[in-house]
């Protein structure tokens, strides 16, 4: 889909896939106006196509927007061309177990000018791929590095936002957090360093002497779609969830206090990823369940994904059915 200043949004088409063709002035490539999103298709038994929560996801891609100074997208629109790129061939979407068809909607500014404002041509685009599960081996729970030298996000800046530049920023922190053999880094707030914000691509929780903690969305988080929809669930569950600060010390002393009792992450990819092992600082590591998968999450585990490929009832209504 096109977007000219004076015409909007207009003529949204599906093309073979293949290389694009940009000026090498185009806005995007210098000054990254650039915003996205992810999500899955997903085919439940039945043969039904289902989509998880569509509608949250341009609802934050109207978000980004806003923030990148991107015109806004009707989003009802872009769900409806969505669904008919889905369903141009049902089977395209894989049928093994755990398999889905990802979709990464995108705007991209393309105007060539080179200086800094706002562009006034704009490509939205939507390719999609084939994926398998996330972890072949199974919820192994993973090793997160607390994050003490680098940034992601600061309030007033962009962090919120699901565009290029909060994911190449992180790319340092990540690269050095591999090469000690960690998955993902826990990053910390950018001003005192010291309240928990995200890990990586997940949002994250902790069950703490039986309440489950997550940081609150304070301008600086992405809002997760797979966050809001465990925190509904859990809630459902009669359990005490609390969307709070929570500074990396108090974990620590909780961990201390043998009161941590779980932690994992939340995201699109990964489902729910139980985290077994913390490292801050290098010197307090923190072993979490012994390292094992924790009821809460597989209980999320085994209840988000029954919803998505259509094996559970959807009580929630988050499904939504390509026809
Ligand atoms: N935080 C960041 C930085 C992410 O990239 C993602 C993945 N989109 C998430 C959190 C989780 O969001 P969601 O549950 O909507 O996939």
């Amino acid at each position: 889909v096109d977007y000219d200043e004076g015409q909007g949004w207009h003529d949204a088409r599906i093309v073979p896939y293949g290389p694009l063709s940009l000026d090498p002035a185009a806005m995007c490539l210098h000054y990254g106006q650039e915003v996205f999103e992810g999500m899955k298709a997903y085919r439940a038994d039945d043969g039904r196509v289902l989509l998880f929560r569509p509608q949250e996801n341009f609802k934050r891609l109207n978000l980004s927007n806003d923030r990148l100074c991107i015109p806004p997208v009707d989003e009802e629109f872009m769900l409806e061309c969505l669904e008919k790129f889905v369903s141009i061939d049902a089977d395209w979407i894989p049928k093994a177990p755990d398999t889905s068809l990802y979709l990464r909607p995108f705007i991209i500014a393309v105007d060539p000018h080179l200086g800094v404002r706002a562009a006034n041509h704009y490509l939205f685009m939507v390719i999609a791929s084939p994926v398998g599960p996330y972890y072949p081996e199974g919820l192994d729970p993973v090793k997160i590095y607390v994050e003490t030298k680098y940034v992601r996000a600061v309030k007033g800046g962009t962090g919120f936002t699901k565009t290029a530049g909060n994911y190449s920023s992180s790319l340092k922190a990540q690269y050095e957090a591999k090469e000690k053999n960690y998955t993902q880094v826990l990053w910390l707030d950018g001003v005192e360093r010291k309240y928990i914000e995200e890990v990586g691509t997940m949002n994250v929780f902790f069950k703490i002497d039986g309440e489950i903690i997550t940081p609150s969305l304070d301008g600086s988080i992405l809002g997760g779609i797979t966050r809001k929809s465990a925190i509904e669930l859990m809630r459902g569950w009669g359990m005490k969830v609390t969307e709070r600060r929570l500074s990396i010390d108090e974990l620590a002393k909780a961990y201390d206090d043998g009161k941590l009792e779980e932690a994992f992450g939340t995201g699109t990819a990964a489902v729910i990823s139980p985290i077994g092992h913390l490292n801050w600082g290098d010197t307090k590591i923190m072993n979490i369940n012994n390292g094992e998968i924790g009821p809460v999450s597989q209980r999320l585990y085994d209840e988000l994904t029954g919803i998505q490929w259509g094996k559970v009832e959807d009580k929630y209504g988050w499904t939504v059915t390509v026809k």
